[in-house]
């Protein structure tokens, strides 16, 4: 965020840069407050976007703006999650396990409808929302920055002149960082998204979102209301393996993926594919993040003597060498921290 008031003013206007959850989020809180609040949106064209797997720690925040229901109504009920880590088993979870005071469910959302809900709240809260790419500059020899002159001319008769307080939520387009020459720290990984929506794809539990372990790789499904999006991340080099066109190269790592030939036998797709690069720090920390807390709800699980018939609890150690699918082995929590730390000491 960027002042351009004294610390002791109250702020009374506000430009919000982009327009996705954070910037709608922000608007109604601040609108509802009095400030005046202007959105500046550069649309996006995208059919398709990431973003549709919430987590429980979001609907306190859906109650505050007041869209649960409405968000409920073209969501998929989501009540937890799955990891399939091939010969290391398969570790489902419900929130209900280790939720904490969280609620215990979250919800699956087509994204560009999630979020005309969330920019449609913003509205209602009395912000004004202008369908405009945002532009900035810095205000010579100081640490502050202003709208650009064309930008200004957009909203300076709704906010009464220049904002008070410039709020910069255009994710990771970062255009007050880039301003500032903040430089994001990228890792080694260069790994690459391809995503579209399938008919229908395998789910072993109706509504959980499922991470898979691939050849190489791995990959997410999203159930969404009467269709699965499905995500391949791999390292870049594999998707020219598999032909030109970023469609030519979805389908067929569908087709050769050991895991995801089995997982979309029979499907369609139904969607335009896209393509995403994912450098270091995002691919990696998204990829963390979910085995981490699938260690963590894990590790919550197998301390837990009451399981309940929607989660698997890693077993007591035993002496059986057999597998099959839902069941855990011994020593996996050990093994994928060790790799994790291993990577994050190689990535960061
Ligand atoms: C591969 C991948 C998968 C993901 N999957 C999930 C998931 O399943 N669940 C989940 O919760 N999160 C997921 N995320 C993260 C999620 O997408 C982001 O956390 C979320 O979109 C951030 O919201 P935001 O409002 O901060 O930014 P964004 O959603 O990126 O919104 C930024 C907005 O700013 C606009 N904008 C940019 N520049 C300008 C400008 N100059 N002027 C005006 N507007 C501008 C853009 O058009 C966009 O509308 C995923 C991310 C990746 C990369």
């Amino acid at each position: 965020m960027s002042c351009s008031c004294h610390s002791h003013e109250k702020i009374k206007s506000i430009a919000i840069l982009g327009g996705g959850p954070a910037a709608s989020a922000l608007a109604t809180l601040l609108a509802r407050e009095g400030v005046r609040v202007a959105i500046l949106h550069r649309p996006r064209n995208a059919p398709l976007l990431v973003g549709e797997s919430l987590v429980p720690a979001i609907i306190p925040i859906l109650r505050k703006l007041g869209v649960e229901d409405e968000v409920r109504g073209f969501a998929k009920f989501k009540p937890g999650a799955i990891f399939n880590m091939n010969e290391f088993g398969d570790y489902p979870f419900t929130f209900k396990d280790f939720c904490g005071s969280l609620p215990d469910y979250a919800y699956n959302v087509p994204r560009l409808q999630f979020e005309r809900t969330l920019l449609e709240a913003a509205r209602r809260a009395g912000a004004k929302v202008f369908e405009t790419e945002a532009k900035v500059e810095r205000v010579t020899s100081t640490d502050k920055v202003k709208l650009s002159r064309e930008t200004l001319d957009v909203v300076k008769e709704f906010l009464g002149g220049e904002p008070d307080l410039i709020a910069d939520a255009t994710g990771r387009a970062r255009v007050l960082p880039k301003l500032f020459n903040i430089p994001s720290r990228e890792g080694g990984r260069k790994d690459t998204a391809l995503f579209a929506h399938l008919d229908q794809a395998e789910v072993y539990k109706d509504g959980y979102v499922h991470s898979s372990r691939l050849d190489y790789g791995w990959s997410w499904r999203i159930p969404l209301p009467g269709r699965v999006s499905l995500g391949i991340v791999i390292p870049s080099e594999h998707p020219p393996k598999h032909g030109t066109t970023p469609e030519e190269r979805y389908d067929n790592l569908l087709k050769h993926d050991s895991v995801l030939s089995k997982a979309t036998a029979g499907s369609k797709r139904i969607t335009p594919v896209v393509r995403m690069l994912i450098v270091g720090v995002i691919g990696f920390v998204v990829m963390v993040a979910c085995l981490y807390i699938a260690a963590l709800s894990m590790r919550r699980i197998s301390a837990s003597s009451d399981s309940t018939d929607n989660v698997t609890p890693l077993p007591k150690k035993s002496k059986s060498k057999t597998k099959t699918r839902h069941e855990s082995s011994g020593g996996f929590m050990e093994r994928m921290e060790d790799r994790w730390r291993r990577r994050r000491d190689e990535d960061l």
